[in-house]
């Protein structure tokens, strides 16, 4: 007798330890966008399939994968970003809720929820069945974030939609938010870095515990071929094209240079790696061992 076929299998929990904190990061689903790349919007199709070829992947479709990250700092569980929760369950993403617990977590275990920003993929999972989906959990956003949305003022009106949702399910938890601005602590080792254009407020958030050091840099890049490899190309996903574009290269370049532990949301699960000069651009060096030893 033969086994049946079962399909792909993906594990969607994965975990490793950074000094005396562990970090697990989740799936919280993927996206076939089923179309060309909202990236490189200032390049020709060719150079796209360049592009695409040389990475061996399409260049017509693409698959967007969502990966919020818990660190447990042994003092307090910090989930940063909610993924896209019941807005995109249909199409495959959503899932952060249910896939705690294959990370050995319940949703009351988190203290707080620290954002990035506020996109949809982003603040998607913060609300559930008509209830806040983490009760126990404080709200940590950068302040220059929460007051462009607030304000709506530069926020663009592709985003119109992105906005009410943000009033309706963040701005409207008053009692649990608090503000962070750059160089910031969420919790003691977890520090907020502005990295303003992806959204107009834009942070990161770096991780220290004992000599190891790991950087959640949210939408900073948010495909690891076309935007790690060409950042300085216009991507339709950010808000702020020319301070996108800015504070990539920053943040790029200092990741290079100190060769740091990068965990983003949009790169391939497991989603940490790093970043390492290649031509005019950069290559995305996934993690292996070396987190582990
Ligand atoms: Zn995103």
């Amino acid at each position: 007798m033969t086994a049946p076929l079962q399909g792909a299998l993906r594990y969607p929990a994965h975990r490793f330890v950074l000094g005396t904190f562990e970090v697990t990061t989740i799936l919280d689903g993927t996206i076939n966008m089923g179309v060309s790349p909202p990236f490189m919007l200032d390049e020709s199709e060719d150079e796209i399939a360049v592009v695409a070829k040389e990475a061996l992947i399409p260049s017509d479709q693409l698959e967007n994968n969502f990966v919020p990250t818990l660190v447990n700092t042994g003092d307090a569980l910090v989930l940063f970003d909610t993924g896209c929760g019941h807005y995109r369950r249909d199409k495959g993403a959503g899932f952060l809720r249910e896939r705690l617990g294959d990370a050995g977590y319940a949703p009351e275990d988190v203290d707080v929820v620290a954002f990035t920003h506020v996109h949809p993929d982003h603040i998607g999972g913060v609300y559930e069945d008509g209830a806040f989906a983490f009760r126990n959990a404080e709200l940590v956003i950068g302040r220059q974030e929460y007051t462009a949305w607030k304000s709506g003022e530069r926020i663009p009106p592709q985003r119109a939609e992105n906005r009410e949702m943000f009033l309706e399910i963040i701005a409207s938890q008053e009692d649990r938010l608090r503000f962070l601005d750059d160089g910031d602590d969420v919790v003691p080792g977890v520090t907020a870095e502005a990295a303003f254009g992806h959204s107009l407020g834009h942070m990161m958030y770096r991780i220290r515990s004992e000599d190891s050091e790991a950087l959640i840099w949210g939408d900073v890049a948010n495909h690891y071929v076309f935007s790690v490899g060409r950042p300085r190309s216009k991507v339709a996903f950010d808000d702020d094209k020319d301070m996108a574009i800015e504070t990539r290269i920053r943040v790029l370049e200092s990741a290079v240079a100190e060769s740091t532990l990068i965990i983003g949301f949009h790169m391939p699960f497991p989603s940490i790696g790093y970043v390492e000069r290649e031509g005019e651009g950069y290559r995305w060096l996934p993690a292996t061992y070396q987190v582990r030893l």
